[in-house]
């Protein structure tokens, strides 16, 4: 038997799990890749044909959406491109790689695609080459629908798999269902990227930070995955597979003891009340999770309700996804984000631009204030499931007053066109905004006079402050969510809501760390808002001290002019509440 290897990298979510490893994409972008046997090729064309047939039902959803929304002559590009697709030639290519080469679909589509990149690439003047594009979009399209209907896993493994990947994307962690995911590791990724923030959503550990990991990797291997301390086992030989399970039960025991304790209040040791809430993206949480542990639901991530789905959620849709959450949490309240997609969160039926930069891109409010019916339809379904429960609507990536007043014209319209239809409203949603966009910070004294809450999204408002993209591996070292600058803008984001008497809570992923939730209280936030799988530790750590020790933290953190200084700070504070 080979020997154990132990690789170290970086934790990104913690936890132990051991099994299968399934490598799900050697390269970024690169397309799932297996051999299929002589008798599954009939099968296989039979796939890409069906996948052929939804990616062109697409293409015409989109054309009428386009035809609506905008005009007849910006649809017209969906038509070409289903004509595109129509053309037997490329099919018929398409299908003799299969056939040839005995390659899955995904394969022979992504040659197809890389072969009109290559006629691209050779080709004179602008105009010509931009319908090349067109030639080769139709078939992303198609790659797309292989992707989400098929199932990447051998059928009939029973366990739950390891994924390894390249790169730590939002699609490799949702590539198997939840309940057959063990852990992920991936050779580079961010650890607050929005991959990073779905595996932590998801309770399963993660490690990134692992160069040449796939070369060392077979698929079906065993792996050892350490989420906490970022560490991975290749290979564990039958003794460390018993220590791991030895480790892993004693974990299991110590969190069942935190979540037994977890259904006291959120106060500190002196009998101050604070808020401990939630995030989640969809009502599977429940299940997973016991969410009314906590204080409510402080973010619903709606957008992964609209990438689960071939197409846009209809207006019922929502409202029975958004009335069966509210009904979980009733009576506690639940922070309904509306959709931000853009960045890396894209939707396989919306096209949105290709952008450079897309951090500083097209994303949140800025699509849905440019695409209002988009925001219409999400405000009239939460509106109408909000009657008679706790809701309240927040808002991603605001970035001026403008766009706050803008939206509120176009919740006033909503709530106004429902009444005259006839359904019940409430008349006092609150409605708040995310401060992740730094040009807040400086006009936040405005800005609290025209919402109900603050909530705030450290995982962007850190990549603005520190420039440093949170999706981008080389310059994970440079994100840094104690640097001086972050923590004193949380600081003053707590002293000017807390003059103006607005409740103010931090959303971001830095807030599951029970020090940093901590250091958050001490400079005067009222709640967090963390995944499900932090909440016992955090409650936890705040019945054990009082206000005037997490002030005193606080002040004593801003007091660093380093990013070591501050975590020196933390430490001392996490010794203590592991000797207390
Ligand atoms: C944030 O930016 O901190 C946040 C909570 O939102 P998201 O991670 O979805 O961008
Ligand atoms: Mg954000």
């Amino acid at each position: 038997m080979a020997r154990a290897r132990t690789v170290h990298g970086v934790s990104v979510s913690p936890g132990l799990a051991i099994g299968p490893v399934h490598v799900v994409q050697a390269a970024p972008d690169a397309a799932p890749t297996w051999s299929v046997a002589e008798g599954d090729v009939a099968a296989e064309i039979e796939r890409l044909r069906h996948a052929v047939e939804v990616a062109s039902e697409q293409l015409a959803r989109r054309q009428q959406l386009v035809a609506r929304e905008s005009s007849e002559r910006d649809a017209q590009i969906f038509a070409v491109h289903r004509m595109i697709l129509a053309d037997a030639g490329a099919t018929r290519e398409v299908e003799d790689t299969i056939r040839g080469e005995r390659v899955n679909a995904e394969t022979a589509v992504h040659q197809l695609i890389a072969r009109l990149e290559r006629t691209l690439r050779g080709l004179e003047g602008n105009s010509v080459r931009s319908y090349s594009a067109d030639l080769a979009d139709p078939w992303r399209e198609v790659l797309q629908a292989l992707l989400n209907v098929t199932p990447i896993l051998p059928q009939g493994s029973a366990d739950k798999v390891v994924l390894a990947a390249a790169v730590l994307t939002p699609q490799v962690v949702t590539a198997v269902e939840r309940g057959r995911l063990a852990a992920v590791v991936a050779e580079v990724g961010g650890r607050f990227s929005h991959a990073a923030v779905l595996a932590r959503a998801f309770g399963v550990p993660c490690v990134v930070g692992l160069p040449g990991l796939l070369t060392r990797l077979e698929q079906g291997m065993t792996v050892a995955v350490d989420g906490g301390r970022g560490v991975v086992e290749l290979r564990p030989d039958p003794q460390q597979v018993a220590e791991f399970h030895q480790r892993r039960s004693r974990l299991e025991a110590r969190r069942a003891s935190l979540s037994e304790q977890a259904d006291l209040p959120a106060q500190t040791a002196d009998g101050v009340r604070k808020g401990v809430l939630v995030n989640i993206e969809s009502v599977h949480d429940f299940e997973i999770f016991d969410v009314r542990q906590s204080d409510g639901v402080g973010l619903l991530r709606t957008e992964f309700l609209y990438m689960e789905r071939p197409q846009f959620p209809s207006e019922d849709e929502q409202f029975r996804m958004y009335r069966r959450v509210l009904e979980r949490m009733a009576p506690k309240p639940l922070t309904l984000r509306t959709i931000d997609i853009g960045g890396d969160k894209r939707l396989s039926y919306f096209q949105t631009p290709h952008e450079v930069n897309p951090a500083l891109g097209w994303r949140g409010i800025r699509v849905c204030l440019e695409w209002q019916d988009l925001l219409r339809v999400q405000l009239r379904a939460a509106l109408r499931a909000g009657f008679g429960n706790e809701l309240r609507l927040l808002l991603p990536m605001v970035g001026s007053l403008e766009e706050i007043l803008a939206v509120r014209k176009i919740f006033d319209g909503v709530r106004d066109s429902l009444v005259e239809q006839g359904f019940e409203v409430e008349s006092d949603t609150p409605v708040g905004v995310m401060v992740e966009v730094p040009s807040v910070l400086f006009t936040l004294e405005r800005i609290v006079r025209e919402v109900d809450f603050l909530s705030v999204g450290t995982n962007d408002l850190v990549q603005y402050i520190l420039a440093a993209d949170r999706d981008n591996p080389w310059v994970a070292k440079l994100y840094e969510p104690h640097h001086p600058a972050v923590l004193r803008a949380l600081a003053d984001i707590a002293r000017v809501a807390n003059a103006a008497g607005t409740p103010c809570a931090v959303c971001g992923d830095m807030a599951d760390d029970p020090a940093t939730a901590l250091l958050l209280f001490g400079m005067g936030f009222d709640s967090v808002s963390v995944a499900p799988y932090f909440l016992p530790e955090i409650k936890s750590a705040l019945r054990r001290t009082t206000l005037a020790d997490a002030r005193r933290l606080a002040v004593d953190a801003l007091a660093q002019d380093t990013v070591e200084g501050a975590k020196r700070v933390l430490s001392s504070i996490r010794d203590a509440l592991n000797g207390a």
